[in-house]
């Protein structure tokens, strides 16, 4: 069993990547808080901060998932539609939904790379901790220029590669020695959490990653460093 990134054709990493998100989908949420001592939390409120989504907003909510960053962004009166290529996620975020009383939300089964959506529907697109997971970012980053009006945010929170020295090692042991633990621990899964560990250890660094978005069209693309770039935000415009 294994989620390389050896020469498996490209449909095979997403078909991979799908299976990871659903063996991991009803434990998702709590692993989370274990993996980040709860930093997630803070992470997200940072990035929707940063957004200010306001009523009369139409935000589209990409590898939403169980819909941490929709619910935040509902909560400021903004609709979101949170799409997700696996229904399973999805079903997740439904559920909590349903538990929550959250409203102004619509779900969306989609793959980033391809989206149903017409030109030019959303006033932001967010995607957190979603993008490293696609096989082809540069068709993701097309498809976020595609769907923005013009004047519209693209943000991304991400996993991204610290420039602390000291922190870096502690990090890298980290994540590639106790995050599996964990993983099986907690989700009774070590294979996804090695696999979600890799594709942070292979996400390009923030001034790539930064290039990337400007290659796609955005202007004014700034970054965002948490903990020394451990987790990053990027955000450009659509002008
Ligand atoms: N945004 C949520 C959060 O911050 O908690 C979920 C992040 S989760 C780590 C990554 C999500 O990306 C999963 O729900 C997975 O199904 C989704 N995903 C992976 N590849 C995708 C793709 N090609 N298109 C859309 N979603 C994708």
């Amino acid at each position: 069993f294994s989620f390389g990134y050896e020469d498996v054709p490209p449909e095979e990493k997403t078909r991979r990547v799908r299976g990871v998100f659903s063996n991991v989908a009803s434990r998702y949420d709590l692993m989370n808080d274990f993996m980040s001592a709860g930093m997630h939390r803070i992470w997200k409120n940072q990035f929707v901060a940063k957004l200010k989504p306001r009523a009369g907003q139409h935000i589209l909510d990409m590898a939403g998932g169980t819909g941490d960053i929709a619910f935040r962004i509902a909560e400021r009166g903004a609709q979101v539609t949170v799409a997700d290529i696996n229904p399973e996620m999805l079903a997740v975020g439904r559920e909590r939904v349903k538990r929550r009383g959250i409203e102004g939300l619509l779900w969306a089964e989609e793959n980033a790379e391809a989206l149903s959506f017409p030109d030019q529907t959303f006033d932001a697109y967010t995607i957190a901790f979603g993008i490293r997971n696609v096989t082809h970012i540069d068709k993701a980053l097309a498809e976020a220029y595609r769907v923005l009006r013009i004047g519209g945010r693209f943000l991304c929170l991400e996993f991204s590669t610290t420039t602390w020295p000291g922190f870096k090692q502690l990090y890298d042991r980290y994540s590639h020695d106790v995050v599996p633990k964990i993983g099986k621990a907690v989700a009774r899964d070590e294979d996804s959490y090695r696999y979600l560990v890799e594709s942070i250890r292979r996400f390009p660094d923030m001034p790539t990653f930064k290039r990337m978005i400007e290659a796609a069209g955005f202007a004014q693309v700034t970054v965002d460093p948490i903990l020394g770039g451990a987790v990053a935000i990027h955000s450009g415009w659509k002008t």
